[in-house]
This record gives structure tokens, C-alpha cells and sequence, in this order.
């Protein structure tokens, strides 16, 4: 098994003429002994991969309790300062710490772990304080609406949480990682209800290229992940070309979203560069130029790390 993971990686890509940050992974999914009892990377191997790819920082996302808390301790080693974090309940784990967990579109109805016997507002208030104290986590996220896995009670819960993390980043000063599954409209009234954090990303850019514009309109930024590469995608690649480069972000969203031409196997933060690379063919840019707008603005969204 561990022989097919290994081998299920993407190839090394050409090492880019400046370094990226890859503003949204989950290290937690693809290092060290996973789930399964396959022998993945560790976290070093991963960050070391990546620096040689060009892609020195790393945005790690922890979205639900225990992915938080492994986020948090990670970044308290003080061994990676090439990586930051985020955290925060996902909108999927929200519906089950309320115990609010009807079938969505999707067809499928998880299982309640351990962890979700927590209150979510319980659970919203361990977040803000692992985000408080932490001064490398650097975001709340990822939140927001996923009406894909899904029914309206669901919903209901996912919209409050959201609205809650919305809060925490602004009291905190963080910028939020939005997570948009099937739900666009609905998380665009939501930002403008409440108002938006200044920094407010869509992690995994999944919109058309109307979306594109109304982010862009209100100085929101896009993050784009490996489906921009996919043939059937044209409307992100639209999405892309809509926006003024300087709210554009990348990332890998790992384990999962792997650029073409490597669909379908395992995913990590040096496969980012295989994802700018087809970016700047989109935009018509030279690759050094697409880098270095990207490099900084991911500065310009979580800080120098
Ligand atoms: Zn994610």
C-alpha cells in the first residue's frame, strides 16, 4: 500500500523562478501515519518537497476540532516557520456538532465521530481561543456554506456557524477562508449582511465568472486550486481572466483537487507549482510575473510568515 501512495504522487514539477505560498492544505491528511495505516511523507518531507518546487510557504488548515488542535500544536513546535495556519469548524462539521446532519444533494449521511459530541457553539469557542492565542495561526477558516452534503436543517446550522466565524475573524483581525460548495448566492448575502472581514478569501475558487466579479467589486480575493486545470472547468479559467491579478491566490486544498495532469492521485503542497505554471498560461503572463503577485499577496493576506 505504501508503495502505491508513494507512486501515487504527482511528478516533481520544474522549480518555479519565484517562490509561492500554497494558501490552503491540509497537512494533517497526508503526512505521517495516516487514517488507513499507510506511511505517508512527514510534515519536513512535505515542506522540503515543496521548497525545492518553489513554494515556500504553507498555509495549513485545521477545520475541525482535532485537525485544530494538531494545527496549533504543529505550529508551536516552532520546527516549520515556513508554515502558518488557519482554523476553524468546517460548515460539514458544524452540521454534525449540532447533531443537524440530513442528507444532502450528495445522497450520503455521516456518522457522528467522538469529537462532535462537543456543542458547536462550544466547539466555535475552542476555535477563537486556539486562533487568540496562537500568533502563528493567521486565519479563521476553513467556513462557510456547503449545500452539497447537505438538507435545509443543515443549512440552517451551517449558516449560523459561518455568521459566527465571520465575528471571530473580525474581532481577532484575521482574515477568513471561505469555504462555497453549491451555495454561492447564499454566502454572498451572508458576507454583505454581516459585512466581510477586510481580508476575505474563497478558498477553492468555484464560482463563474459572475461570482469572479462580485468578489472582485468588493476586494475580495480568489483562491485558486487544481481544478482551474481541469478541461471541463472553462468558467474558472474565465473566473480567472475576470480578476485583477493582485486577488488572486493558489493552493493545493491537499489531499485533495490534484492539478492535471495528475487527477485522481494524492495531492501536496509542491504540486502548487504545476497549478501557477497553468495559471499564467490562462492570464497570458510571464510565469516570474504571476509568482511574484501571488507571492505577495498571500503576504498581503496572512502576514510575513
Ligand atoms: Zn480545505
Amino acid at each position: 500500500m505504501a508503495r502505491t501512495r508513494e507512486r501515487g504522487f504527482p511528478a516533481d514539477p520544474v522549480t518555479l523562478p519565484v517562490p509561492v505560498a500554497d494558501n490552503h492544505t491540509h497537512l494533517e491528511s497526508i503526512a505521517g501515519v495516516l487514517a488507513d495505516g499507510v506511511a505517508a511523507p512527514t510534515v519536513a518531507e512535505h515542506v522540503a518537497r515543496a521548497a525545492a518546487a518553489g513554494v515556500d510557504r504553507i498555509v495549513q488548515v485545521g477545520c475541525d476540532l482535532p485537525s485544530a488542535r494538531w494545527t496549533d500544536a504543529l505550529l508551536r513546535s516552532g520546527e516549520h516557520p515556513a508554515i502558518v495556519g488557519a482554523v476553524a469548524i468546517h460548515p460539514n462539521e458544524a452540521v454534525l456538532h449540532a447533531d443537524a446532519h440530513d442528507v444532502g444533494p450528495d445522497g450520503q449521511s455521516y456518522e457522528r465521530a467522538e469529537h462532535h459530541l462537543v456543542p458547536l457553539d462550544d466547539a466555535i469557542a475552542q476555535i477563537g481561543e486556539i486562533a487568540a492565542a496562537n500568533p502563528r495561526v493567521r486565519a479563521i477558516g476553513e467556513t462557510g456554506l456547503d449545500y452539497f452534503r447537505t438538507g435545509e436543517r443543515g443549512a440552517v446550522v451551517q449558516r449560523a456557524a459561518f455568521r459566527a466565524h465571520l465575528a471571530l475573524a473580525k474581532e481577532l483581525g484575521l482574515p477568513v477562508q471561505i469555504h462555497d460548495r453549491d451555495a454561492h448566492d447564499d454566502v454572498v448575502a451572508v458576507l454583505l449582511a454581516d459585512g466581510a472581514p477586510e481580508r476575505t478569501v474563497f478558498h477553492c475558487f468555484s464560482g463563474d465568472v459572475e461570482l469572479a466579479r462580485v468578489a472582485a467589486e468588493h476586494g475580495w480575493y480568489l483562491s485558486f486550486a487544481g481544478p482551474v486545470t481541469y478541461k471541463a472547468n472553462e468558467h474558472l479559467r474565465e473566473a480567472l481572466r475576470e480578476v485583477p491579478l493582485e486577488l488572486v491566490l493558489v493552493e493545493t486544498d491537499a489531499p485533495y483537487l490534484t492539478p492535471h495532469p495528475f487527477r485522481g492521485q494524492p495531492n501536496a503542497p509542491y504540486a502548487v507549482a504545476h497549478t501557477v505554471r497553468a495559471m499564467a498560461q490562462i492570464v497570458e503572463r510571464p510565469l516570474e510575473q504571476v509568482c511574484a503577485r501571488v507571492s505577495a499577496t498571500s503576504q498581503d493576506v496572512y502576514g510575513r510568515w
